[in-house]
């Protein structure tokens, strides 16, 4: 059911060469969309993730921080197919983990250019072509519960809340905006991990283990679909219990 609720539509990704992205990239080809995606560093791994789609993909390297780039990105895959898209996945994003005492202005601007403003930028680039539809962004549990370790993403990722619940107010009937705030989840982001820090994070779940990426695809998958039409302006944990609130 879900699968047919999606086929046909179109979605932009933002950062879909690797972790949660890629996974929602593939699941949504499979589901039948239209996706396009974008990427900044990962070239290799961005024109995989292109090659494994069975469906239509297109791939843009744009820096999600920077609007010009982002402004030709949507206007292009507007214009692929159907005119417009439906869908609209804001998921790029970096944690540099940093304490506030190593923490300079410039890894406080580029958390926020990247992660805030990038949300920012897609929105605003994407609405004059989306007529109907649903906005879907990667927040964090560290949004909710704070980092020790990343007061710049969690602020950041705190500010995507703000800006999606009044997206959802300002841009009702037509479009849906919801955000997604997963907890660990096995990606890059956590590849630096020594395994007792795994097996500590493993301890912290209730639900017994570390997330993957498709465990928050899946939900994406639900808030771009008509299966969720009447929600907005709500947030979904994806956290296996990690911080119940
Ligand atoms: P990864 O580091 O595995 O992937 C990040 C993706 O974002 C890559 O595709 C990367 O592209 C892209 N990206 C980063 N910066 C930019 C930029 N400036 N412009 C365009 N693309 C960019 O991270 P995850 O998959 O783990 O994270 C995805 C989202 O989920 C992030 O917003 C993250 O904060 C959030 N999240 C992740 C959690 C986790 O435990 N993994 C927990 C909670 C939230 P490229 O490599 O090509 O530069």
């Amino acid at each position: 059911m879900l699968m047919d609720a999606l086929r046909g539509k179109k979605v932009l990704v933002t950062g879909g060469s690797r972790g949660i992205g890629a996974a929602c990239v593939r699941m949504l080809s499979d589901m039948g969309c239209i996706v396009g995606f974008t990427y900044l560093g990962s070239e290799k791994e961005a024109l995989e993730v292109k090659e494994d789609a069975d469906g239509d993909v297109f791939v843009y390297r744009a820096d999600a921080s920077d609007h010009d780039a982002m402004k030709r990105t949507v206007t292009e895959f507007s214009r692929t197919g159907e005119h417009g898209f439906q869908g609209l996945v804001i998921n790029a994003g970096i944690y540099l983990r940093k304490s506030i005492t190593q923490m300079s202005i410039e890894d406080w601007r580029r958390t926020m250019a990247t992660n805030l403003d990038g949300g920012f930028i897609a929105v605003r680039e994407a609405l004059p072509f989306m007529k109907d539809g649903s906005i879907v962004m990667i927040s964090s549990q560290l949004a909710f519960k704070g980092s020790n370790l990343g007061s710049d993403y969690a602020a950041s990722k705190a500010g995507l809340l703000g800006f999606a619940r009044s997206l959802a107010r300002e841009l009702a009937p037509e479009i849906r905006v919801n955000t997604i705030s997963p907890g660990y989840i096995d990606t890059d982001i956590l590849a630096g991990d020594s395994d007792h820090k795994r097996r500590s994070r493993i301890e912290q779940v209730p639900l017994g283990r570390i997330g993957t990426p498709e465990d928050v695809a899946a939900v994406v998958a639900f808030l771009l679909s008509d299966q969720s039409r009447y929600i907005t302006g709500s947030n979904i944990d994806v956290n296996g219990g990690l911080y119940i609130h």
